[in-house]
Order: structure tokens, then C-alpha cells, then sequence
């Protein structure tokens, strides 16, 4: 410890902590300990910062890589407000309606809305019955919500004394129970089930199999609405990382590491790829978890036993994701956040999960932010990507190299038939990522997207904890750890593992 400064002068020697990985989780949580007075190096391996927030920048297109819909902007708020700065002098967040459009392959379609009234007439238009259902369901998520997000989100489930303090809420809100199942409970009309089930894929989890107790995300999204951040959300993490620079936080990009160093049960810093050491008093994660405890603790016993526990535990899917830019304004019709059934739901959804091969047929999430950001494209033109969810390499023995070309010209025809009509034609730019690429380029075990399979039983004190059991100043922040995927999911177990930090350093007021 000799030769470090003292915070604030008041002689106590100041901590150093290495996050590794800027997504938004390690961002985060750098943000917060630079915040709190600890000297915090964030290490990217990749050249620009975000992680599956990647922007790509393609003739003039700008291309968000991953997360689109932005919901509880308040919690990305509360890092600003920590050093007394304001969110809205570093981005500008503008609402989205409707939040999405849905379109089933009948023809129907349903603009998700956050307003009461309209929402009823288009449920009653399908199922006058459902009204009602839905008015229990949005009453069922709302506590979920104060439950499941607002009281536990950020709290970190170290032991099985706070699963049990937790679990009294749990069972009386049924969260065993699928959250297919509990929509199914209030609502009859399969698209409207459909409607009110598909969130969980936006955080890797099978309506048919991830607990109800995802069924927060409708109400998050009707209590705080949807954004979308003016230049797409890589004006986010722009923002963020301003922000951690001005509190004299210090980012290094293309800084791979290769190993954590430990000394017996604890970590004493990081070595990088390119042989460089770093000294630490505190080390995070934000990587793959499985990639954590594989290659960079691959060296302890700890980190083979740990990587082999965790290979064995299920993984959420995989996407396939085609980024493209068009010489064309944006249909009238199509709205910023698109969803297009496929004509399965069940078994689709099974396939995805399950494999065992590439499903023939697919469901697709379409991104149009040039509806409401005309910037994010060359003057007259436009950019999108659409997704696909597929299986992740561990389901399916897929080789992307061969399948992607034919996959992503099968995805654009489809598009371009019911969505974009002259896609083809006024084609200017078009790039893809495949689970291949989510395995390679961002260390994603079996090429997931959104790491451990929110289940039940892997959830909470069943997931990554937010601290290492065994190396004591070893910490995990981001998907694969407490609550799990989403920017508010990853945001939030950035607040739990700072919280817990700063408890280990006797200093929880400063969190
Ligand atoms: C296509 C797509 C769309 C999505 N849409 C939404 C959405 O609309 N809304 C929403 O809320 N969520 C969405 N999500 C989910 C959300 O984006 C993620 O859950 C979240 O961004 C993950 O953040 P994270 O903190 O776990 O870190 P990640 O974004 O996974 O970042 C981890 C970082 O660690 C780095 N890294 C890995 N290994 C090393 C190493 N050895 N050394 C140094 N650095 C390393 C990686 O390069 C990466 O930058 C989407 C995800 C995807 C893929």
C-alpha cells in the first residue's frame, strides 16, 4: 500500500480497483467507485467501450450492436446524481411510442402503448374477456416490480439466509410459476398471451420455462416508460464514460486481460495480454462468467472448478443479428421497435432454446431508430438491424460461417416482403453477428447473449454471486451475476457489488 495517495486527506490510503469489461455493468460499477473515492482502472479488450452496446459506424450509418430499448432510466440517472450531476447534461433521452409494435403473421397488430385507454379498446378488439385479464396481470406485475426489482435488484443474495428472507414474497407472488403460465391464468387470446410473455426473450429467458416473476418487465416499462437516447444508446455510454474520466476514473481500451493474479485466497491485481501487471486492492469482473473463472482464473483451482460448475448450468440463446443501412426514408408505417411473429411461438421458442438445429422459420425484432432520430442515417436514408434469436452454440452445431450469408438474405427477403418494401434495391451497407461472433469476439460462453438462463434456479443466490465465495476481493458485475441481463438488470448488480465493496472496506456510507 505504500506510495498511494489518501482520500480526501484524511489519511486513509486510497483504494485500487480494476473492473474488467466496459459494458454496461462495468461501466457502471466504475462510475460508482470512482464516485466513492476509490481509483478505479476500467480494462476493455475491445477498442471502443460498451460491450454488447458496441456502436458500428458503416458509410455514414450508425448502428447500436445491442441493447435498443432503454426502460427505467432512472437507475442510470442515480450514477449521475452520485457526484451531483444530471443524466440530461451529458444525453438526451426521448420517449418512444408505442413502445412496440407487435405483428403476427395473421395480419394482426397491436401498438404497445402506455396509455390505459388505448391499450383496453386494442385488447378488447381481440378478446372484450381479456380486459379484465389484463387489468389483473398489470396488477400482478406492478408487485412483482416493487418486489423482484425495486426491493431486491440491487440487494445481493450472498446466502441462503437471504434467498429465505426473500422467499415469503416469492411464493405469495407464485414465482415458481412460468410466466407463460401466469399470463395464460389472465388471458385468453393467444396473441394477447403472446403480447404480454415475449419480454422475458429480451433478457435470454424462455416464456415457457423462466419464472412469472420476469413479469415485472410490463409493469417497469409502463411505470417508467421507453427511451431512446438521441444519437442511440451509444450516446450512453459516451455519456458514461465522460463521466467516469471526469472523476478521474482512467479507461484503457484494446487492454485484453489475460489472467487475475491471486496470492492464496486473494486477488492481487490483473495481467494483460500484453504482459503488462496491474496491482489492485480490488478486482471485478464485468466478462463472461464462465470466460472469468476459465481463462483469466484458469491458473487457481478455484477458477477450473468453478468454470467446470458453471459450464454445466444452462445458457440463455444465441441471436443473429444483420445491421443494414438503406438509401430510403423509413416506411410510414413501421415503427421504431418492430416485433414480427413467426407463425410458431412454443415450439419456435423450444427450438431456440433446446436446439437441436436451426429452426426454419423464425421470429424477428426489428430496429428502426431512424424514426426518431433522423441523425442515426445519411440524409434521405435509414438504418435498422434485426434480430433473430437462435440456439447457442452449445444446442445446435451450427457453422455460421456457411449458414450466416444464406440465413441473413432469407431474414431481409422476409422483410422486405412485410416491413421494408424496396430493402433489396436501396441496400447501401449491411453487416452481421453471429453466435460465432458473441463467442469470439466477446468471450460469450457457448456464444450466448445473455449468459445464465434466468431460471428459477439459476437466479439470486443461485446465480453468480456478486462476490466470489473464495477469493474474497474477487467481484462480479453484469449479466451473468445478480439480477442478471438488460441495462437496468446489469446497472442494478452494479449498485449490489458496490454496495458490497464498499461494506468490505468499511465504508457503506460513502455507496
Ligand atoms: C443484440 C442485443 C440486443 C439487446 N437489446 C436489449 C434492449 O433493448 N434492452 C436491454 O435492456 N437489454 C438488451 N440487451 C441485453 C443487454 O444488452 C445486456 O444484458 C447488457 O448490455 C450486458 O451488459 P454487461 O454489463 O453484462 O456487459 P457486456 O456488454 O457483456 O460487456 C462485457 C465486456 O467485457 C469485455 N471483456 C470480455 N473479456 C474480457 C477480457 N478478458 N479483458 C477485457 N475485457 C473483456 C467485452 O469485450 C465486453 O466489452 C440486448 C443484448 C443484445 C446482445
Amino acid at each position: 500500500m505504500a506510495g498511494r495517495q489518501t482520500a480526501g486527506g484524511k489519511g486513509r490510503t486510497m483504494a485500487r480497483a480494476v473492473v474488467v469489461g466496459s459494458g454496461f455493468g462495468g461501466l457502471a460499477l466504475a462510475v460508482r467507485l470512482q464516485s466513492a473515492g476509490i481509483a478505479t482502472t476500467l480494462l476493455e479488450a475491445r477498442e471502443k467501450p460498451g460491450g454488447r452496446a458496441y456502436v458500428y459506424e458503416d458509410a455514414g450509418f450508425v448502428f447500436d450492436a445491442g441493447p435498443t430499448v432503454i426502460t427505467h432510466p432512472g437507475a442510470l440517472e442515480e450514477l449521475f446524481a452520485l457526484s451531483g450531476r444530471l443524466l440530461a447534461d451529458y444525453a438526451t433521452l426521448v420517449p418512444v411510442s408505442p413502445f412496440y409494435q407487435l405483428r403476427w403473421a395473421d395480419g394482426t397488430r397491436f401498438d404497445y402503448v402506455n396509455d390505459q385507454a388505448a391499450l383496453e379498446r386494442q385488447i378488447a378488439a381481440l378478446n372484450p374477456a381479456d380486459v379484465a385479464g389484463y387489468r389483473r396481470f398489470l396488477a400482478y406485475s406492478e408487485a412483482l416490480l416493487e418486489e423482484g426489482y425495486v426491493k431486491l435488484g440491487a440487494t445481493p443474495f450472498l446466502d441462503v439466509a437471504a434467498m429465505l428472507r426473500a422467499a415469503p414474497q416469492l411464493v405469495r407472488l407464485e414465482s415458481w410459476r412460468t410466466l407463460h403460465a401466469k399470463v395464460a391464468g389472465f388471458i385468453a387470446d393467444e396473441h394477447l398471451r403472446q403480447a404480454f410473455s415475449f419480454h422475458t426473450l429480451l433478457v435470454g429467458g424462455n416464456p415457457f420455462a423462466t419464472s412469472s416473476i420476469y413479469g415485472l418487465i410490463h409493469a417497469l416499462e409502463r411505470r417508467w416508460g421507453v427511451w431512446f437516447a438521441k444519437g442511440g444508446t451509444g450516446a450512453l455510454v459516451a455519456a458514461l464514460v465522460r463521466l467516469f474520466g471526469e472523476l478521474g476514473g482512467t479507461l484503457r481500451l484494446a487492454s485484453p486481460v489475460a489472467e487475475i493474479l491471486t496470492d492464496g485466497n486473494r486477488a492481487r491485481g490483473v495481467r494483460l495480454r500484453s504482459g503488462e501487471t496491474l496491482d489492485a486492492d480490488i478486482v471485478a469482473s464485468n466478462a463472461d462468467v464462465v470466460h472469468t473463472y476459465a481463462a483469466l482464473l484458469g491458473h487457481t483451482a478455484r477458477g477450473r472448478r468453478e468454470a467446470k460448475r458453471l459450464s454445466a448450468k444452462r445458457y440463455s440463446n444465441s441471436l443473429f443479428v444483420v445491421y443494414f443501412g438503406l438509401s430510403r426514408e423509413v416506411p410510414e408505417d413501421l415503427q421504431h421497435h418492430t416485433v414480427l411473429f413467426g407463425p410458431r411461438y412454443r415450439e419456435l421458442i423450444g427450438e431456440i432454446f433446446d436446439g437441436p438445429g436451426l429452426p426454419d422459420d423464425f421470429s424477428l425484432y426489428l430496429h428502426a431508430p431512424s424514426r426518431s432520430d433522423p441523425g442515426m442515417a445519411p440524409p434521405g436514408s435509414s438504418a435498422y438491424y434485426v434480430l433473430a434469436p437462435v440456439p447457442h452454440l452449445g444446442a445446435a452445431a451450427i457453422d455460421w460461417a456457411e449458414v450466416g450469408p444464406g440465413y441473413r438474405d432469407r431474414i431481409l427477403a422476409h422483410l422486405e416482403a412485410h416491413a421494408i418494401p424496396r430493402l433489396g434495391e436501396t441496400l447501401q451497407t449491411v453487416r452481421t453477428f453471429t453466435p460465432a461472433d458473441f463467442a469470439g469476439t466477446l468471450n460469450a460462453h457457448l456464444g450466448s447473449a445473455f449468459s445464465l438462463e434466468p431460471i428459477l434456479s439459476q437466479s439470486a443466490y443461485f446465480r453468480v454471486r456478486n462476490r466470489d465465495d473464495a477469493i474474497a476481493n474477487l467481484y462480479f458485475v453484469g449479466a451473468g451475476t445478480h439480477p442478471g441481463a438488460g441495462v437496468p438488470g446489469v446497472v442494478a448488480s452494479a449498485k449490489a457489488t458496490a454496495g458490497l465493496i464498499l461494506d468490505d472496506l468499511g465504508r457503506r456510507s460513502a455507496a
